[in-house]
């Protein structure tokens, strides 16, 4: 089922000249509104009239993270203060964050992507939707639960933690979906077993939407089996809005980016050039719709590739592959490239491995691998112990092509976030 059929399913060549006409429009309205694009595209010696085809956005400048830090917090509006009616931020490193505002319309049309994406995934008016994302400063609850409302869904809004409270409040109100963090899930999947609850007899869900931060199809697997539901990968940024920016279908083969709303492109990293669609390079998106804060050909430092078989859901908006990590996340080790989903890929396929780990960065040659195992491991022959912790040793030696000596740790050991997990710790010196 569709939540806007003509939209969802409308032809290529209709969908380009869509998105042209709201690309001229943007264009022409950062470039006459916001002197941070006018004072960049003329720079370049680019007006809006220059913009023939949706291809030729690859003349116009990227905007970067560093930018809208530069313009903190209003520098980037493209219409007045006033008609603003909300303001998130993005999780900031230090110092200052992101700060991304919304008027009135922009609210509704991130809602409108949200109830498309819900709908896609077989969600309809009877559900109901425990939304365990932090409620606040971070788009993922706020704008998930709009979408929700929107389709006519119950929400639960549960915000993360206090998982015994997230249980009766699944049990009593029967809740059907959960949106929550990988990390998170992973969480509540071990605190079930060890309460000996069954969710297929005890509780009602039927899916979950995972998202926020990069996770591995093992751990999407190991979720759809623990819980007996459908997970879909839920992949967005505050930047653009928040989730809604791409989403899986029933399919579960990459997600769906709404192309009437953004531009998606993937570059080369270090060049900034186009790669061409099935490349694996940083995603780049362009928002078509915004009225508040529009943004240009956006970095996101995600890694990603826009995958170009269509779907057989019939939806012809193009899909992104499951997010392989972000261009910051990755560290090298003994001169070798390594992602820390690489890393999670591994240990989640591994029987006995439980459901959190931490990566530790000791120098540039030597990295730990702390990683939680099933606790009646602990209570059998200590040769078993010595057996897993070598295979995960080896495993990790064949994927990263460096050895990381292995650490293994009782379920509960490790810390758990409430927001996104802080999976690497850094303990290197420069
Ligand atoms: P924020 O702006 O704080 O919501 O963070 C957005 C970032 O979270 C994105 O740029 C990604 O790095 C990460 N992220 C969000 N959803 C996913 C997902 N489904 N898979 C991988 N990473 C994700
Ligand atoms: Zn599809």
């Amino acid at each position: 089922m569709f939540w806007d059929e003509e939209l969802e399913t409308i032809s290529q060549n209709k969908l380009k000249e869509l998105q042209l006409k709201r690309l001229r429009d943007t264009i022409g309205r950062v470039y006459f509104n916001v002197p941070f694009y006018h004072k960049k595209f003329k720079e370049i010696n680019i007006k809006p009239d220059d913009i023939k085809s949706v291809d030729d956005i690859s003349k116009l400048p990227f905007t970067t993270r560093q930018d809208i830090l530069d313009n903190y917090p209003t520098g980037l509006l493209a219409v007045s203060r006033d008609e603003m009616v909300r303001v998130h931020t993005s999780s900031g490193t230090t110092g200052k964050p992101k700060a991304i505002f919304f008027t009135k319309n922009d609210i509704d049309r991130a809602a409108d992507l949200i109830a498309r994406c819900l709908v896609m995934t077989g969600m309809r008016k009877n559900d109901v939707l425990q939304n365990m994302m932090t409620y606040g400063l971070f788009t993922g609850a706020l704008v998930m639960h709009y979408g929700a409302e929107k389709v006519g869904i119950l929400i639960v809004p549960a915000g993360p933690g206090n998982t015994e409270r997230q249980i009766l409040l699944m049990k009593d109100f029967k809740t059907t979906a959960l949106h929550i963090t990988p990390s998170y899930a992973l969480y509540l999947a071990e605190y079930i077993k060890s309460k000996g609850i069954d969710p297929t007899k005890d509780l009602y869900l039927k899916r979950a939407y995972l998202g926020a931060e990069p996770y591995s199809e093992e751990t999407r697997r190991k979720i759809e089996d623990i819980f007996g539901i459908d997970v879909y990968n839920s992949y967005g940024l505050s930047e653009m809005n928040g989730p809604g920016v791409a989403f899986e279908c029933e399919y579960k083969e990459g997600m769906h980016t709404w192309e009437d709303n953004f531009v998606v492109e993937v570059i080369d990293p270090d060049t900034g050039e186009v790669l061409p669609d099935g490349q694996k390079g940083e995603l780049v998106f362009t928002t078509l719709q915004r009225e508040g804060m529009p943004l240009i050909r956006y970095r996101t430092r995600d890694i990603s590739r826009i995958i170009p078989e269509r779907c057989p859901c019939g939806r012809t908006h193009r899909r992104i592959e499951r997010i392989f990590g972000r261009s910051d996340d990755m560290f090298i080790v003994k001169g070798v490239n390594i992602f820390p989903q690489q890393i999670e890929n591994v240990l989640m396929s591994i029987k006995g491995v439980a459901m959190n780990y931490q990566i530790v960065l000791e120098s540039l040659d030597n990295m730990i691998v702390r990683v939680e195992i099933a606790k009646d491991l602990f209570d059998g022959n200590v040769m078993h112990l010595v057996n897993l912790q070598n295979r995960i040793t080896e495993e990790l030696r064949k994927e990263i092509l460096v050895k990381p000596k292995v650490e293994l740790l009782e379920p509960g050991t490790l810390p758990v976030s409430e927001g996104k997990a802080k999976r690497v710790i850094d303990n290197r010196t420069l």
